[in-house]
């Protein structure tokens, strides 16, 4: 029987997003292993941020980290404004709750 793999992902910055990268064990094939990729590329209207958020999703749920909301902490993986940022978006999905408030 073989061994395992290490449960590992290499994540690579490209100059528009990252590259997250990994060997996965094909259960059928126990002595292959194939190579999977993804590219999280920054989206020009979300910007650099939103796609660092969703590179955060994708590690959150490769590692199967996942918590329930009577967990005593939860990771919160979400944008926010800037400290000092004035927003005048009424449209603005962070300040929706404000503004509807
Ligand atoms: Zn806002």
């Amino acid at each position: 029987m073989k061994e395992s793999l290490p449960w590992k992902i290499e994540i690579t910055k490209a100059d528009n997003g990252y590259i997250a990268s990994w060997y996965e064990e094909l259960l059928d094939k126990a002595d292959y292993c194939q190579y999977k990729q993804i590219v999280f590329e920054e989206d020009q209207s979300e910007g650099k941020p939103a796609t660092l958020m969703n590179l955060l999703f994708f590690l959150k749920d490769y590692f199967g980290e996942y918590s329930d909301k009577y967990d005593k902490f939860e990771v919160d993986i979400s944008l926010k404004h800037g400290s000092k940022y004035t927003c005048d978006d009424k449209k603005c999905e962070i300040c929706k709750e404000m503004y509807h408030a």
